[in-house]
């Protein structure tokens, strides 16, 4: 776990768009932190520099003592989900899980360990043996998070990670990041334009707009009038 902190961020593309316009933010150990916005808001960009995916054209990233900019995305202790789901094809629901940590050395015994904790969890261990193309979409978007959970990462980033699947799927899923938001208490950045999503998982609620932060807080705080 790991204190993530954006100072002045900002993204000017290469057509001139300024995308993101000084963007600041802190996001405690163990915090669930969800950044909501109109689309084109600057959500997604914001999300890919903090990852790596994108480059900041300025400002800093903290993530622990470690200032991230500079690291390549491997080195950032990071593990992202997202909409799309990401998984090899022809590889099985255990070699999906496997593949990152094999690449990254790691022992087989520990990557045996990891991967049965994240299928424990996820409930997803009667599917370890089957390919991508024979699970649902709310069973490839658990492998999806379990692709990020072996990682045992310092942050979870999720850009729009339920965005695909249909609205009764998205109700018992976003359930599902609860638990786990719960049981793992990773510190962690949700990028959605659901504003239920949002209400439902954030601690800390970013509201974005124009490429700036228009009001953070609380959810209650933000929306409850008295
Ligand atoms: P959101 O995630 O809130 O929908 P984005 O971060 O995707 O917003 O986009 C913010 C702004 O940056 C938009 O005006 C978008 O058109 C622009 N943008 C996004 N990606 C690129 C890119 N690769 N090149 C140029 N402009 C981009
Ligand atoms: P993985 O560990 O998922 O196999 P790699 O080690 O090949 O990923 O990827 C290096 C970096 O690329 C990761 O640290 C992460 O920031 C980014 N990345 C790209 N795709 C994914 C993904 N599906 N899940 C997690 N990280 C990803």
């Amino acid at each position: 776990m790991a204190r993530i902190e954006l100072t002045d961020i900002r993204k000017v593309y290469a057509g001139g768009v300024e995308a993101v316009k000084g963007v600041s933010l802190s996001i405690d150990d163990g915090e669930f932190v969800v950044l909501v916005g109109p689309s084109g808001c600057g959500k997604s960009t914001l999300l890919r520099m903090v990852a790596g995916l994108e480059s900041i054209t300025s400002g800093t990233v903290r993530i622990g003592e470690r200032v991230v900019n500079e690291l390549e995305p491997a080195e950032r202790d990071i593990a992202m989900v997202f909409q799309n789901y990401a998984l090899y094809p022809h590889m099985s629901v255990r070699q999906n899980l496997e593949y990152g940590l094999k690449n990254r050395k790691m022992a087989m015994p520990e990557i045996a360990r990891r991967v049965d904790e994240a299928a424990g969890i996820l409930e997803i261990a009667p599917l370890l043996d089957r390919k991508p193309g024979q699970l649902s979409g709310g069973q490839r978007q658990r492998v999806a998070m379990g692709r990020a959970i072996v990682r045992e990462p310092a942050a979870f980033l999720f850009d729009e990670p339920l965005s695909n699947l249909d609205a009764k799927l998205r109700v018992q899923m976003r359930a599902e990041i609860r638990r786990l938001q719960r049981r793992l208490a990773t510190t962690s950045l949700y990028v959605t334009h659901d504003q239920l999503e949002a209400m439902t998982l954030a601690d800390q609620l970013v509201v974005m707009n124009g490429g700036r932060i228009e009001q953070a807080g609380r959810p209650m705080d933000l929306y409850e009038r008295p």
